[in-house]
């Protein structure tokens, strides 16, 4: 069962179409898997089209960014929508939406995956590896956030490690365990600067990642480190 789920603040702003690329990608395949956050989504949006008059001449989207209080989650919030900021005249082209599906599987070496719609249009991304560790990049065009397809195969693992930025961590098939428990596919999973973590999968597992800024390993660098945190951002 999915235990980790998009804040309230970010689900509202998945409704409202003010979330950069990226993270509606994320948004939009975590809805799909959970009917609990999909029959809070459905309600939001029946309340903004019944609003939407109103919307038009308050100019809702400076109080959107202004209501947060300044504590460390509020200012990881703040980041993803300074993004859609930049990102906002692809999503009023409707992008997301209107783009037709591609594929519904990813192969990843002697894999298949099913894909949530919102990435079945990124289904013939290609991996590079980098031992256990494949990644295939999704040209989003959103500057220093980078989004990815990642693959670990069984007994795989990423060396313990921190961020400068976020990083969000969308489970999509298979399984994966860090300080925190362990994750099932939908598991949204935020972290930023205050966490710490060493993901570990016995079976293998694939995630749809975000992160914008490269990660900082906490147990000494090295070049393979180095190596795994390119792979990883
Ligand atoms: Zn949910």
């Amino acid at each position: 069962m999915i235990k980790y789920h998009p804040s309230t603040d970010l689900l509202d702003a998945f409704a409202a179409g003010k979330l950069p690329t990226s993270m509606a990608i994320a948004l939009s395949a975590h809805v799909e898997l959970c009917q609990e956050c999909q029959a809070y989504v459905a309600t939001a949006e029946e309340k903004l089209a019944s609003t939407a008059f109103d919307q038009e001449t308050v100019g809702d989207e400076e109080l959107l960014v202004n209501e947060w209080d300044h504590n460390a989650e509020d200012e990881m919030l703040a980041a993803i929508f300074e993004q859609a900021a930049n990102d906002v005249d692809a999503l009023e082209q409707g992008e997301l939406k209107q783009s037709e599906p591609r594929a519904t599987q990813i192969t990843v070496g002697d894999k298949t995956y099913a894909l949530p719609r919102s990435l079945q249009r990124f289904g013939d991304s290609s991996w590079a590896s980098f031992g256990k560790i494949q990644r295939a990049r999704l040209n989003l065009d959103e500057g220093a956030t980078r989004a990815s397809f990642l693959h670990i195969d069984e007994g795989g693992s990423v060396p313990a490690h921190t961020h400068k930025g976020y990083e969000l961590t969308l489970l999509l098939d298979g399984t994966f365990e860090d300080e925190s428990g362990q994750y099932v596919p939908g598991d949204f999973i935020l972290l930023d600067s205050r966490h710490h973590h060493t993901p570990y999968t016995k079976e293998g597992c694939l995630c749809y990642t975000i992160a914008d800024a490269p990660l900082y390993f906490t147990k000494g660098v090295s070049k393979l480190l180095n190596t795994v945190g390119h792979a990883i951002y």
